[in-house]
């Protein structure tokens, strides 16, 4: 007797049954296998949170373990963003923060306030400033923030990343002076004596970062805590993460280890050393169940148009002795992109600029050739087509990883930099899909918020929050409410390798899904903005009930 229980407990212990999970009676949406949309009613999932079936309209309830009641609620995937930073969205939410200020005024007293409320930071440090929505006609300028910091360093980050605004403190403590050169691809705004002045271009912002105390391990994984709870709050399940370094890659690991990774992270290495460094012969496998995996390498091929770095055929509109700063030369990108695919990485370039453009889309003609196969070459942001160059987005499997916020965010200064006649390849969602190319969207956070259904709704509208321009800012360009849910799901699993394992809620695919309370292919775009968020769920977990 004693030993038949002592079995039976073995064979429990051995082989537990499978534990079937359904959510049933929601009114769910996912994009299927062929970009075709899919509706169900029930989502099964077992054990190890992968799908093992989906439960249509009229069909029985099947026979499961544990019943979730899913109240009529809508389902749809985990929302996944193809183009984040995710280090910097949780240092971003740990430091100053000048996205929401309209002039350099109200910009200096909030230096002024976070400088008295944090006595014991060596360094204040921030982010978010645009002197362009401040109508300030000017970069600001050390002296600026001298008179209100004189006597600890202060370095703040424009909102694209692509300039950093200096006090006089940072730059000496840097040993910037009027001597200090631009380097090559980066510039050092300069007073009419030719001082530098305060701010810091593309290539010259780690002139002055370089001296910048570095952040330790624990502030890391604080930030990346903090990062990882905005993302799940919009209801991102899985990201691309655009320039991961080393000591990125042991923060996710770290989080990985000890169980505190909830979101997908598609990693994108910061450079081919960083690349090597992290994936040594090859792309990483896919780590802590799908959670992990370095896929290839983010290349900078120039800088962003509000800081005037965007590589352009035809001179700058509002500036015409200038094109850009290139940052590496068609045979340096080639030498990269070929160093990357030769190991089977992918490669992710940053592109803005017509001229940019046509370079990595030229380089990807060329390099195709050698590296044939599933490539995917990804180009960042896309920004300013030159429409003759359109058409070469739908060759060699070239995806678009686009960010439709920035449509609406840059739309005025867009026109300023390149004039009216230039814009017809500007932010050209619809000219891509046309051409038989592929579209991820993203939202370049911290640069603009994380927020998928923020993305979406200006996807299918090419309108801002307040629903300006009327119609839509070069509207032919919007895509279908399909093609929104697919660039934020599907596509963007696609454009990292990941299809198969999460994106789209199938059998066989990881069970990451939100419960809101609106469908986004049945609302407009204002309603779409709206759409609350009651639980994230990742791989059959429950990670935020709001
Ligand atoms: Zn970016």
């Amino acid at each position: 007797m004693l030993r038949k229980l002592l079995a039976a407990t073995a064979a429990l212990v051995g082989a537990p049954a499978a534990a079937d999970t359904l959510v049933y009676d929601v009114d769910g949406v996912t994009i299927g296998e062929k970009g075709e949309v899919v509706r169900f009613t029930g989502l099964v999932f077992d054990d190890d949170g992968i799908i093992t079936d989906l439960v249509e309209r009229g069909e029985e309830r099947p026979e499961v373990d544990y019943a979730v009641d899913g109240k009529g609620q809508v389902m749809l995937p985990g929302m996944i963003d193809a183009h984040v930073h995710v280090m910097d969205i949780g240092f971003a939410a740990l430091t100053l923060d000048l996205s929401d200020t309209n002039s350099l005024d109200e910009a200096l007293e909030k230096v002024r306030r976070f400088a008295q409320d944090n006595p014991g930071r060596p360094w204040i440090l921030g982010r978010g400033w645009n002197q362009e929505k401040w109508g300030l006609g000017r970069f600001p300028t050390a002296a600026d923030l001298d008179a209100i910091v004189p006597d600890r360093p202060v370095w703040l980050e424009r909102a694209d990343n692509h300039a950093n605004w200096a006090n006089s403190l940072a730059m000496e403590r840097a040993g910037i002076t009027a001597d200090t050169p631009d380097p090559q691809g980066g510039r050092i705004i300069r007073d009419a004596q030719g001082a530098p002045a305060g701010v810091f271009v593309d290539n010259a912002i780690a002139l002055v970062g370089k001296v910048v105390p570095e952040p330790r391990p624990e502030d890391r994984d604080n930030a990346f805590a903090q990062a990882q709870q905005v993302l799940l709050g919009y209801g991102v399940t899985a990201v691309a993460d655009m320039g991961t370094s080393v000591v990125d890659w042991m923060t996710y690991r770290r989080a990985g280890d000890t169980g505190a990774l909830r979101i997908r992270i598609m990693a994108y290495a910061r450079g081919v050393e960083a690349m090597e460094l992290i994936g040594g012969p090859g792309p990483t496998p896919w780590l802590y169940d799908d959670r992990l995996r370095l896929a290839g390498v983010k290349l900078y091929l120039d800088g962003a148009l509000g800081s005037r770095g965007a590589k352009l055929k035809e001179p700058y509109a509002d500036e015409p002795d200038t094109h850009g700063l290139p940052l590496l030369t068609p045979t340096q990108l080639r030498n990269l992109m070929s160093r990357a695919a030769m190991d089977g990485f992918q490669t992710a370039v940053h592109a803005i600029g017509d001229a940019a453009n046509e370079d990595v889309l030229l380089a990807i003609e060329e390099l195709s050739t050698s590296y044939d196969g599933d490539r995917r070459w990804r180009i960042e942001h896309a920004q300013i087509v030159d429409p003759v160059d359109l058409a070469r987005f739908g060759k060699h499997g070239a995806i678009a990883s686009m960010q439709p916020l920035h449509q609406t965010s840059d739309m005025m200064m867009a026109e300023a930099r390149l004039g009216e006649d230039r814009l017809a390849g500007a932010y050209a969602w619809r000219s891509i899909l046309d051409v038989g190319g592929r579209l991820a969207f993203g939202s370049d956070a911290p640069v603009e918020p994380a927020d998928p259904f923020a993305g979406m709704a200006v996807a299918i509208s090419r309108t801002d929050a307040n629903g300006k321009p009327f119609g839509g800012w070069r509207a032919e360009e919007t895509v279908s409410r399909e093609q929104a849910l697919a660039g934020f799901t599907a596509d963007a699993a696609y454009a990292g390798f990941a299809e198969g394992r999460f994106g789209r809620l199938l059998p066989g695919e990881r069970a990451d899904f939100l419960l809101v309370d609106r469908d986004p292919l049945l609302a407009s775009p204002s309603e779409i903005r709206e759409t609350r968020i009651n639980e994230v769920w990742i791989g059959g977990q429950r990670v935020l009930t709001k």
